[in-house]
């Protein structure tokens, strides 16, 4: 039997660190080997988490480092290289280099199973690896098996094998439901979402045993797998949850997400930073910004350092601008609307009110 690698990258944000505290838990026979992408301009509460889990875990956090012959910062060098032209959301070589590119030199060529942090109340996939060595599992999610997956098993070609395997290995509680979704072809009324909504619904466990056995038939790293435990996984875990494991881990909530009070016009409103990341990341928003240059004034000078040349870290304002006093009563303004519109929501996390923001950027960088 081929061996199979099982890894997490730990990015310094709360889900993949409580992915690491769940699995150790429920699965602890899975021999998950850890690591985290260094760049060197992460707060320092990024690595105090990396410190707890690493005690936590009972296991070392591997360092995995872009660049390995060079005295200077990692971002810092791969700067340099760019020609200063700083990292943004439509050219991203930041995550490609310091991320993706070690992340999948650590792997080699070994079969290897990624398991990523995605929440059950998330819709997206995140920015993960496309290697054919390496398959992307999100046990927190309803549907544990990437979108690429789901489109190979569910074509309509498959119908007949898949009809076989349910007859094969389901159990007959199971059996029925299943193989009259199965049977039913994808088409302009019934696409693939609503069936794979409708197989979940029927049985999770059942579902995820013919993806299994599907999967067999291919060359995906899971296919050298005779058994999976997380085949019957049908935990969905949403943020509340996150923050349950982290906080009753011991291994705690990173500081950033904890808000912060301001003060504009008489009017209180909170500020916090919604993820984990480097300090400069051109993702965040401008309350962000604000909250960086109000309690991390150092880790702000830093960034207005790199803004030179007409490179900017937002598209359309400087940073030098966004600190002007009315420019951040403005802003502190626009967030006391936003958490007025989101008032329903009783977290002690702004995260909740900054949600959108958490929707971009990737998995590599803020799970
Ligand atoms: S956190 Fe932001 S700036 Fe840092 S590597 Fe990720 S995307 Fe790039």
């Amino acid at each position: 039997m081929i061996e199979v690698k099982h890894v997490l990258g730990i990015s310094g944000g709360k889900d993949s660190a409580a992915l690491a505290i769940y699995l150790k838990n429920k699965y602890p026979q899975l021999a998950i080997d850890y690591y985290y992408c260094e760049t060197d301009k992460e707060l320092d509460e990024t690595y105090t988490l990396i410190n707890n889990l690493e005690s936590y875990l009972g296991k070392k956090i591997k360092t995995l480092k872009a660049a390995t012959a060079t005295h200077e910062a990692q971002f810092d060098h791969f700067l340099k290289l760019y020609g200063g032209y700083l990292p943004s959301s439509n050219a991203r070589w930041c995550t490609r280099k310091m991320k993706l590119e070690p992340f999948e030199s650590f792997v080699g060529s070994a079969p290897t199973l990624s398991y990523v942090g995605i929440r059950g109340d998330e819709d997206r996939e995140g920015y993960v690896s496309h290697k054919e060595n390496i398959q992307s599992i999100f046990p927190f999610r309803k549907n544990i098996w990437s979108e690429e997956i789901i489109t190979r098993t569910l074509t309509n070609k498959n119908i007949s094998l898949l009809e076989d395997i349910c007859l094969t290995v389901l159990p007959s509680r199971q059996k029925d439901g299943l193989i009259r979704v199965i049977k039913e072809p994808l088409s302009f009324q019934y696409d693939q979402l609503r069936k794979l909504a409708d197989l979940l619904t029927i049985s999770i466990a059942g579902f995820n045993k013919i993806v299994f056995e599907f999967l067999k038939t291919t060359e995906y790293p899971i296919s050298h797998l005779e058994d999976y435990p997380l085949l019957e996984n049908e935990d969905v875990l949403v943020r509340s949850d996150i923050f349950k494991i982290l906080e009753e881990s011991g291994v705690g909530v990173p500081e950033y997400y904890n808000k912060i009070e301001f003060e504009v016009d008489g009017k209180k409103g909170y500020y916090s930073r919604s993820r984990s990341g480097c300090f400069f990341c051109f993702f965040q928003q401008k309350i962000e910004w604000i909250w960086l240059y109000e309690t991390h004034r150092n880790l702000f000078e830093k960034a207005i350092e790199y803004e030179k040349e007409g490179y900017t870290w937002m598209q359309d304002e400087r940073l030098e601008d966004i600190i002007k006093p009315e420019r951040i009563k403005q802003i502190k303004e626009d967030q006391l609307k936003k958490a007025a519109k989101n008032s329903n929501l009783k977290s002690p996390y702004l995260v909740d009110i900054l949600q959108e923001a958490e929707g971009e950027g990737c998995a590599a960088c803020f799970i």
